[in-house]
């Protein structure tokens, strides 16, 4: 059995449940699998794959918190810190019933290379819980934010691991992290990111990762002689990702025509009014029904299928994973897609990668569309250690550059290895490189 192949038996084998962290694994090792083989010896007498593949650390505990009507309640806490090669760990935290260890890892695996993509100095982690914020009040979500990083504090600092929000984790929640945080240490630092804008956050990390996909989607366009203005593009998701990317594709003069929640999906074929989905998604924190009752021609659809059906140029999907199905590549096809640009991470099962791949549709992966919120995130790190604020001007201008030289690492990583215009394996490639030679230059430990 060749040595990746080897690599990828004993992930499954060691961690025999965790299907999604298998999932990451044989998408990156396969991509990467010809730079190994050509210099196979030298990257098996390092165990350069093994020491990728086995986070340097997994921390499991139990956040115990007590609800508004007194009873306690028990959570998993997780933060799986993988690997600090290129700097301390970063990556978001994720509160969702359906979190496990296998997810956080999956999770924390892609943090590492897509952190890699970005050109500055930070490694790769992520942390989250089985913890439901729907329907909890705001006390109950202080409580448990609260409970969850008495545990997370004794593991982070500025320059050993920074996380941040993700799923189920955002200003709101950010602020109760921050807050106890700073009670149990006595530290105003920058170990969190994401934070308000009054005690140490940046301006655009709240827009970063949706616009810094359209940055990239539109370098991409442009590299190809084509112009974003005029596009038809098709949404999931109706969160942080999925408003933002919305609101700079609208500002690029393209018109967006669905978005989803977890319980259905809008077709609005006069174009997403964003005023009106911001107002039902981020204040009333409400459904989709709600802002199809207010739009005449808009269909809503109930459940999942048929979104990615819906025909459009660009689709980019920003919920969560595995929301491409092979069906869903299929229709993509049959309808002449462009290009599928991924906001949310690994959103495309691998089946319908190869799909999407074979019949010339464009695929880009989540580690190089999705990294502007990461990268902002490093800005606000920077901000925290200058005690500086930028203005929006200069923290937008240098995502706009990060993003769109993400774009030309991947596409020259691919063809450099005659790969053509397959982006998920150039951003592998490219990102592996840069992560092997820093650990192969810190040494064997
Ligand atoms: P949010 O929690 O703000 O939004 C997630 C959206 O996806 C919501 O509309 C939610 O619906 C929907 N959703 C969640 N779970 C499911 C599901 N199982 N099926 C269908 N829809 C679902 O998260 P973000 O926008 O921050 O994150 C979206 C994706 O982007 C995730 O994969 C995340 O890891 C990734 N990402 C986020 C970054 C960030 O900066 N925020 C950075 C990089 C990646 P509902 O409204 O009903 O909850």
């Amino acid at each position: 059995m060749s040595y990746v192949d080897n690599v990828y038996e004993n992930v499954v084998s060691y961690y025999p449940d965790q299907k999604e962290y298998h999932q990451a694994v044989k998408e990156f090792l396969e991509s990467v699998r010809t730079v190994v083989e050509n210099d196979e010896e030298k990257y098996q007498q390092e165990a350069m794959l093994e020491r990728m593949v086995v986070p340097d650390r997994e921390h499991s505990f139990r956040v115990t918190w007590t609800d508004d009507h007194g009873e306690v309640q028990v959570n998993h806490g997780y933060r799986i810190q993988v690997n600090n090669a290129l700097g301390p760990y970063k990556g978001g935290l994720r509160f969702h019933p359906t979190v496990t260890q296998g997810m956080i890892k999956f999770l924390g695996f892609e943090m590492v290379y897509k952190n890699a993509l970005t050109g500055l100095p930070i490694g790769g982690a992520k942390g989250g819980a089985d913890f439901d914020p729907k329907g909890k009040s705001d006390r109950e979500i202080m409580r448990f934010c609260q409970a969850y990083v008495g545990e997370l504090f004794k593991y982070t600092g500025p320059n050993m691991d920074v996380p941040a929000g993700d799923i189920g984790v955002g200003g709101r929640e950010i602020g109760y992290l921050f807050g106890m945080y700073k009670k149990l240490t006595d530290q105003f630092d920058g170990t969190l990111t994401g934070k308000g804008l009054t005690f140490g956050g940046s301006l655009v990390r709240t827009e970063a990762t949706g616009y810094g996909l359209m940055y990239f989607v539109d370098e991409l366009l442009k590299d190809h002689g084509q112009d974003i203005k005029g596009k038809t593009v098709t949404v999931s998701g109706a969160g942080n990702v999925a408003i933002f990317a919305i609101e700079k594709a609208q500002q690029m003069g393209a018109k967006v025509v669905t978005c989803s929640d977890s319980n259905g999906w809008v077709y609005d074929p006069d174009g997403i009014d964003l005023d009106l989905l911001k107002e039902v998604k981020l204040e009333k924190r409400a459904r989709l029904t709600e802002y199809a009752a207010k739009r005449p021609n808009a269909e809503y659809h109930e459940g999942h299928e048929g979104l990615w059906a819906v025909k459009t140029d660009i689709a980019l999907p920003c919920a969560t994973q595995n929301d491409i199905t092979l069906e869903d590549a299929k229709a993509l096809v049959a309808n002449g897609t462009y290009a599928v640009c991924e906001g949310a991470n690994m959103p495309t099962t691998l089946e319908a990668t190869d799909y999407l791949q074979k019949n010339g549709v464009i695929l880009c992966p989540s580690k190089a569309c999705n990294a502007g919120g990461v990268s902002v995130s490093e800005l606000e790190m920077a901000q925290d250690s200058e005690h500086l604020y930028w203005s929006f001007e200069e923290v937008d201008s240098r995502l706009s550059d990060i993003m769109r030289n993400i774009y030309h690492i991947i596409a020259d990583a691919a063809k450099e290895n005659d790969l053509g215009e397959n982006y998920v394996a150039g951003a592998n490639i490219a990102a592996f490189n840069r992560v092997a030679e820093a650990m192969a230059a810190q040494g064997v430990y």
